[in-house]
């Protein structure tokens, strides 16, 4: 079997690439198993973050990896928070948190007027100066709602709201978010690449 380290510990996201890349006879373990340091996140986009996490993991285990980075962009915020969604409402922030701040920003902001959308940048490294990673991106668009709606999901999840399916992200299943999410394209995307690899 080939070895591939994940760079990520959450447990949702490990399940969902290893139910994917097993069957093609890839060995997914979870970078938690193998180190404990971190990654310096210190790119300016999504792909570039995916590939410094991908890299590190890299030089840390000698194996192959998969690194994913994703994050929500608001139109009339100017892109904002993107590459900095998880820590928008400061460093310690939390998702209530948040989610407050961004429902603070678009107080004033029409009906209309306040798209958004999820992106996920995955990077699949076959060693840590791999030239030519593998990167494959997935893109979920929707509106931002004027106050959270729905439990499931996490981070921006319940303010999220998807005009065609009428819901917001956070009253999806996690089977319906695991089909048509951002993570759910680039993922397929990249096991797509995958594939074709010699
Ligand atoms: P990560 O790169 O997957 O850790 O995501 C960074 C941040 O983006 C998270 O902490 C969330 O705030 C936000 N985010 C990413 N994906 C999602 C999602 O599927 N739902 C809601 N928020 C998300």
């Amino acid at each position: 079997m080939k070895q591939v380290v994940l760079a990520t510990g959450n447990a949702g996201k490990v399940k969902e690439i290893m139910g994917m890349l097993q069957p093609l006879g890839w060995h997914v373990t979870p970078q938690t198993e193998l180190f404990q340091t971190e990654a310096v996140e210190d790119g300016l986009s999504f792909i570039e973050n995916a590939l410094i996490k991908a890299r590190y993991a890299c030089a840390q285990t000698g194996l192959p990896a998969i690194a994913d980075d994703s994050g929500i962009e608001v139109a009339a915020l100017h892109g904002q928070p993107g590459i900095y969604s998880s820590r928008y409402a400061g460093e310690e922030a939390n998702d209530q948190d948040n989610i407050h701040k961004m429902l603070a920003e678009m107080a004033a902001v029409a009906d209309g007027k306040r798209q958004a959308s999820f992106y996920c940048a995955m990077a699949f490294c076959r060693h840590e100066q791999d030239p030519t990673p593998l990167i494959a991106l997935g893109q979920w668009h929707g509106e931002i709602l004027h106050a959270p709606v729905g439990s499931g999901g996490f981070g921006y999840d319940p303010i999220f709201y998807l005009p065609d399916l009428g819901v917001s992200s956070a009253e999806l299943s996690k089977t319906q978010k695991s089909q048509i999410s951002h993570r759910a394209l680039a993922l397929h995307s990249l096991v797509e690449q995958i594939k074709k690899l010699p």
